[in-house]
């Protein structure tokens, strides 16, 4: 019920952040959206907010390398940091956006929590090391969200959700619960709406 409350007003796009005293003030608490390139990132924000395309300009270059602000009513920012996974991108990129990423996970007191999302074909790769272990020096709360799980039948949900609850042991950082989703279908959109209303 709260979650729908929060978002049946819609969520704006504030801005886009490219370094630390660009950020908004911190008058209210954070969640962020983080996870490889393609994992379903800003399907599942517009899935969330209801919005078609909020979540496009994230992805629109230029963009990719800004952390994007977005307001809810009376509600916690929701944060969209850039796709991860990009080894092709100039080291000096590679690097600014590191410093940028690490600065802010461990300097944003209000930031609450940090869903990562993750692929539900593929689970946790190599390639979201770098984040989680971020995550739990940063000592930044944060939640897997899997994604597309509309793509995977029985069988391969259950050995997913093992290898991820498997994967998160070794993560003090780590939430226990594991929230499955799938943007097209719709599933664990409320739960999701209602983990981020239930933050305080
Ligand atoms: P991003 O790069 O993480 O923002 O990923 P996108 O949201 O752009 O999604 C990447 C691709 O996966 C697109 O082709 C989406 O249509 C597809 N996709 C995203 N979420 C789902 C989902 O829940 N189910 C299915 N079947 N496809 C999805």
């Amino acid at each position: 019920e709260r979650g729908r409350l929060l978002f049946a007003a819609p969520v704006e796009f504030l801005k886009g952040v490219v370094a630390m005293s660009g950020l908004p003030p911190a008058d209210r608490i954070e969640v962020c959206f983080a996870g490889r390139s393609n994992v379903g990132k800003s399907s599942l924000i517009n899935a969330l907010t209801g919005r078609k395309n909020l979540a496009r300009a994230s992805n629109t270059p230029g963009r990719t390398q800004e952390i994007n602000f977005f307001t809810t009513k009376d509600g916690p920012y929701l944060v969209d940091l850039p796709g991860y996974g990009f080894a092709q991108a100039p080291v000096a990129v590679v690097a600014k956006w590191q410093a940028l990423l690490k600065n802010y996970l461990s300097g944003r007191p209000t930031l609450r929590r940090v869903f990562v999302l993750i692929d539900s074909r593929h689970g946790i790769k190599k390639v979201d090391d770098e984040i989680l272990s971020l995550l739990d020096r940063s000592a930044v709360t944060f939640q897997v969200v899997l994604t597309k799980l509309d793509k995977i039948n029985a069988k391969d949900r259950t050995a997913v959700i093992e290898q991820v609850k498997g994967a998160l042991a070794k993560h003090p950082a780590a939430y226990p619960e594991i929230v499955i989703t799938s943007s097209e279908k719709g599933e664990g959109i409320e739960t999701l709406r209602a983990i981020i209303a239930g933050l305080e």
